[in-house]
């Protein structure tokens, strides 16, 4: 089967200020020849540090931020050669909820407002179907039409979530990118969201990019999972919520340190060494300043990915191919 995004060769490179006029110009990548693909209906986890380049591929594959080089292909078809018509019909497709709500809402209009403004500008329904749509959106995120002269500021974290939820909802979407959505809520709060997630992906056949740096959430929330380190991804691992055997020296180190992730009773890896500079990186391993198991080779090859099994691979030169 095709997958609905695919993300082939994604590369986010900044310039950036120069110090003096007469130095050259540094370039930062933050995102480094990405690829990856997401299956119809799945929960695809991207996890790494903050920093390491997980929300600019987000936003790249809903183009709201364009990418130096690379594709992102929607059910096979490259959107950089989308009509503007075809652009707007599928920016209803793909919709994305961020941290902070608060942020993302309107803090002068209704929650009625809020709602009704993607329906507007996509030229969606007559006023009472609008209505209709909004009421049945608020009911399908745990809400109710009560809360349609409500302002943001009157409603809770959990319910200010819901409300963002619901207006990335509405317009029907295939693909949601859930960036950090729940790291800002209580734990009780976060459960009550992830489960409402969960529904709304059964009831609509979503498919999500969830973004965390919560490993905990990640392990719990998502199929699979993708490990990035510096713009780069370093392994895709499939999650269930029993164990989960990384085999990279990075991920092993990162999810060492939430002791349920394994069930072989690792210890917690305390990486050493300095993060390298993202604008003046080796040609080798990205991992090879801080990794414990570094070797000769690491400095000046760079690994290319190995397959564990079907839906785990690796980029390190110390694993083989299955
Ligand atoms: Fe460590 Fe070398 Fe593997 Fe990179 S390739 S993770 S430096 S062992
Ligand atoms: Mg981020």
């Amino acid at each position: 089967i095709e997958p609905i995004i695919e993300v082939k060769d994604l590369t986010k490179q900044y310039k950036i200020d120069r110090k003096y006029f007469w130095a050259k110009d540094t370039f930062v990548k933050a995102v480094n020849n990405l690829s990856l693909q997401l299956h119809s209906g799945e929960t695809f986890g991207l996890v790494g540090e903050s920093g390491c380049g997980k929300s600019t591929t987000g936003q790249i594959i809903l183009q709201l931020i364009k990418q130096t080089s690379g594709k992102v292909l929607y059910k096979g078809e490259d959107i950089s050669r989308f009509s503007s018509k075809r652009l707007k019909a599928w920016r209803r497709k793909v919709q994305i909820v961020f941290q902070d709500p608060y942020s993302s809402l309107n803090p002068k209009k209704t929650i009625q407002w809020t709602l009704n403004e993607p329906l507007e500008i996509h030229g969606i329904g007559t006023k009472e179907s609008r209505q209709e749509l909004i009421i049945k959106t608020l009911e399908d995120v745990g809400l109710d039409a009560n809360y349609l002269k409500r302002m943001p500021h009157e409603l809770s974290g959990g319910q200010r979530q819901r409300i963002a939820i619901a207006s990335a909802i509405i317009l029907n979407p295939e693909f949601i990118v859930v960036d950090e959505g729940v790291s800002a809520l209580d734990v009780s709060v976060q459960a009550q969201i992830l489960n409402l997630l969960k529904n709304l992906q059964r009831k609509y056949q979503l498919t999500y990019l969830f973004i965390s740096h919560d490993l905990n959430v990640v392990q719990y929330f998502c199929d699979r999972i993708a490990v990035m380190y510096l713009g780069e991804i370093v392994e895709i691992i499939k999650s269930d919520e029993t164990s989960l055997m990384p085999k990279h020296p990075y991920s092993q180190a990162l999810f060492s340190s939430i002791p349920q992730a394994f069930d072989n009773g690792q210890e917690n890896i305390v990486l050493k060494g300095d993060i390298p500079s993202p604008s003046d990186l080796l040609p080798g391993c990205t991992f090879e300043t801080r990794c414990p198991l570094a070797m000769e080779v690491c400095k000046k090859v760079k690994p290319t990915f190995k397959k564990i099994t079907e839906n785990h691979i690796v980029s390190c030169h110390l694993k083989e191919e299955a």
